[in-house]
């Protein structure tokens, strides 16, 4: 029989596809069951439909911002990198289209999370596994990785029947370029990577001439073989037993959360559509399902959907696709498999009409939480100062006191200037109101004012010293505020701290 011939003969591939399930899947006796159990080789047959359309949308969508973004500009004027998305480690800064992050805002990224978290248990509340289906990394690389394989080795039957016989050169030619292709795929997944950490576009030069820094080649090789492994060869293993998120969203889901269901109030009894033709004659029950397979065979992780809810399931909705085409050839209505719950299978049974309830409680509850944080966040943001003082009081001396008298602290300042241009700006103190301000080794200016200036972008460290001239002694221990005064501006930046003086004696 040639390849084309056994590949239509799908009877013969499904029997023995069927017997190697059935095998597969029958009981053993408790004494024999492995501990670990191997991995059955998941033969995923491409589909057309609604879902699958999404997907491909969404793959080009999210993989063409991965590896295309590193190259979008922004002009941020002559100080500044001109990268939209820049982790610049050197400088130690994140830089996002308008927005740049300073290392002590870190606590942005608090927000980030906190948004990322409720977003994922919203989408698990309106329609479970969104994310697992849809946008989760390993889902869209193993959904291209699937596509190189079939575009190679053929689909489903094909590659089954390829598989199972004699290898033959051809066999061996188009793993090959499999694997070579999966490699290429992968390798340009690391290289996009770093390209997130350094100006794009010089460092694809240095990459190609040879002259990047080994951290970028050492980069690109993990995330090259971890693509591959991941992608290629993992696939349904990282969901189902590497991935902790089908048990979190298998706690946080509850009833009302749709999900993809088989609707066994109109499947079952399932039966072949002759058989089913005979029993509507003669007045007998009959589901629409007709146990053709279709909905196994494109499954990703090798679920049968029919069984009902299975962490193994992430909710691609291929299934959906593939029992909706066959129910079409069938000229029966599609949806026996689709978005739903089972509170309405349970309902229709009961001759109770479906309800959809998206709105609820638990969704209110997280798209309010989402928005406060978000808020907030954007609040943080727009208003937050372009300028910044730390200060560090020396420890030891505490103080000191004068010949004249008078008492004198010391203190490391830090200086923080966040706009792309020079700044000046001038220091002082409020809480001592006879004391002077002096930064250490900072001469004058011609109008006697002792200006800092801080470069665009950056910090500076000043020592400085604040001396008490009054009268009578200063308190052991005096709050003072130290206010940073940008010269040109006005803009200020303030700074609590201590002014220590002697032990007053009774
Ligand atoms: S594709 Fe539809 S009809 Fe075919 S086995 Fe699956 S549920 Fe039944
Ligand atoms: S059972 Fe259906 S929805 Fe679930 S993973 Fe398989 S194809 Fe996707």
């Amino acid at each position: 029989m040639s390849l084309d011939q056994a590949v239509r003969s799908e009877t013969s591939l499904d029997r023995l596809v069927a017997a190697a399930e059935v095998g597969a899947n029958a009981p053993l006796p408790d004494d024999d069951i492995p501990l670990y159990a191997p991995r059955r080789n998941i033969y995923p047959q491409s589909v057309h439909g609604t879902f699958r359309r999404i997907k491909w949308a969404v793959l080009v969508v999210t993989l063409g911002i991965y590896y295309l973004l590193p190259f979008v500009r922004w002009d941020r004027g002559p100080n500044a990198p001109d990268q939209a998305v820049l982790v610049d480690f050197p400088a130690r800064r994140f830089y996002f289209f308008s927005i740049e992050i300073w290392p002590q805002e870190i606590y942005y990224l608090t927000g980030l999370l906190i948004i990322a978290a409720i977003t994922l248990f919203l989408m698990n509340a309106v329609a479970g596994r969104i994310w697992c289906g849809y946008l989760c990394p390993q889902t869209v690389w193993t959904d291209l990785f699937l596509a190189i394989e079939r575009f190679v080795e053929g689909d489903r039957r094909e590659h089954m029947l390829r598989d199972r016989r004699h290898w033959t050169a051809s066999t061996w030619g188009r793993k090959g370029v499999k694997h070579f292709l999966w490699l290429m795929v992968a390798w340009w997944t690391g290289g996009a990577w770093v390209l997130y950490f350094a100006d794009a576009p010089t460092l694809v030069k240095q990459l190609a001439t040879g002259e990047a820094p080994l951290i970028a080649y050492v980069w690109i090789g993990i995330l090259t073989f971890t693509t591959y492994t991941l992608a290629g060869h993992m696939r349904e293993q990282v969901c189902l037993y590497m991935c902790p998120w089908p048990r979190i969203q298998a706690a946080l889901t509850d009833e009302y959360a749709l999900n993809v269901t088989y609707r066994y109030d109109r499947g079952e009894p399932r039966c072949s559509v002759k058989k089913a033709e005979q029993l509507r004659e003669k007045g007998e029950p009959a589901g629409d399902c007709i146990d053709c397979l279709q909905c196994v065979h494109v499954c990703p992780t090798g679920v049968d959907i029919r069984g009902g809810a299975n962490l193994g399931c992430i909710q691609c909705g291929l299934c959906i696709d593939a029992c909706d085409n066959v129910m079409t050839k069938l000229g029966r209505p599609t949806g026996l498999i689709a978005y739903d719950t089972d509170l309405n299978i349970k309902a229709r049974l009961e001759g109770k009409p479906s309800v959809f309830q998206l709105v609820r409680m638990r969704t209110i509850l997280y798209a309010a939480i989402i928005a406060i944080v978000g808020g907030v966040m954007i609040y943080v943001l727009a208003t937050r100062d372009s300028e910044g003082i730390s200060v560090i009081h020396d420890r030891n001396p505490m103080f000191v006191q004068l010949s004249d008298g008078a008492i004198r602290n010391a203190y490391t300042i830090r200086i923080v200037n966040k706009q792309l241009k020079y700044r000046n700006f001038i220091i002082s103190v409020d809480g001592l109101p006879s004391s002077l301000v002096d930064f250490v080794g900072l001469p004058p200016r011609a109008d006697g004012r002792q200006l800092v200036d801080v470069g665009p972008d950056q910090t500076r460290e000043v020592r400085v010293t604040v001396t008490d001239y009054a009268d009578t002694p200063p308190a052991p221990s005096t709050s003072i505020l130290f206010k940073l005064i940008d010269v040109d501006t006005g803009e200020v930046a303030e700074m609590r701290d201590h002014f220590f003086g002697p032990e007053q004696k009774p």
